[in-house]
């Protein structure tokens, strides 16, 4: 099994994975470790984003997995104790099932032997990611997550009201974690493009029908890279360590100086603190 995929040397962002991948990892996870028993917690190294907690391999063996669910950008394995282990990915994070034998990988720093002899392994070369076991009203309050974008909660009405009363670009209010999980800089450039609004635009200047558009265009767009996998441009597979393919159909995200694949207009980059924004200056208008 190899440990990168495709590290594309141009982008110049290291990318954690968005509601698509982990919703990706999710399924095929499920189809592997619910139901299984943690039989050993193998910890080879403790120092994450955040050191694992003392008690964490306590925490964890022997119980039973009884459900993995995911909330925006984090996954979270539902244990037979009603604990949740609430897992982030990070930049480079990836849980993958396999045989026992397997020989270990560099940055393979949780072993994690199941109920069946497989092991769950998770390797992460930047040690970006994080995990912790807690009852769910605590993985709630440490996460602080808005709605889910596929949820009704995510409705035209709803980003109407966050955008009323912000000085920020539409972009930011849709990356943020509070107002809405799991949208990183991917997904927010794709769906904009797809909405026909720029980017930069500021949130609170966007009219009723361009809010009615994003939140459909969000919606149809994260279905339709949950449907290909996730998109597979960092580090990122799923729990069979398998990459995605949405890559292959990206209209804006990393394709500067390329024609639109609507009108041929070249794409723009624009660089916002620190964060690229992708998009078609014909396409896409300014209000
Ligand atoms: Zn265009």
């Amino acid at each position: 099994m190899q440990g990168r995929v495709c590290d594309r040397g141009t982008s110049e962002e290291k990318r954690v994975p968005e509601l698509p991948e982990v919703e990706t990892v999710r399924r095929s996870l499920a189809r592997l470790i619910v139901g299984q028993t943690i039989v050993a917690v193998e910890v080879r190294e403790p120092r994450l984003r955040r050191p694992l907690a003392a008690d964490f391999v306590a925490t964890l063996a022997g119980r039973a997995i009884s459900q993995v669910e995911r909330r925006g950008k984090y996954l979270q394995v539902n244990l037979d104790n009603d604990q949740v282990w609430l897992i982030h990915l990070g930049m480079t994070g990836q849980l993958v099932v396999g045989p026992p034998d397997e020989a270990p990988r560099r940055h393979d720093h949780i072993v994690i032997v199941l109920g069946n002899g497989q092991c769950l392994r998770y390797n992460d070369t930047r040690r970006f990611g994080l995990m912790a076991v807690g009852s769910e009203a605590e993985v709630a309050a440490w996460t602080g997550l808005g709605v889910e974008p596929l949820s009704s909660a995510f409705s035209r009405r709803y980003l109407w009201h966050k955008t009323r009363s912000t000085q920020r670009t539409i972009k930011d209010v849709l990356m943020d974690q509070r107002v809405i999980a799991g949208i990183g800089n991917i997904y927010a450039s794709e769906l904009l493009f797809r909405a026909g609004v720029r980017p930069g635009c500021v949130a609170a200047a966007l009219a009723q029908p361009a809010v009615e558009r994003i939140v459909k265009a969000t919606k149809a767009v994260l279905r339709e890279a949950i449907r290909h996998r996730g998109s597979s441009i960092s580090d990122y597979l799923d729990g069979e360590g398998q990459p995605g393919s949405f890559q292959s159909r990206f209209r804006v995200y990393d394709r500067q100086g390329q024609p639109c694949r609507v009108c041929t207009t070249p794409i723009v980059r624009e660089v916002r603190g620190g964060r690229s924004a992708f998009f078609c200056p014909t396409c896409q208008s300014e209000d």
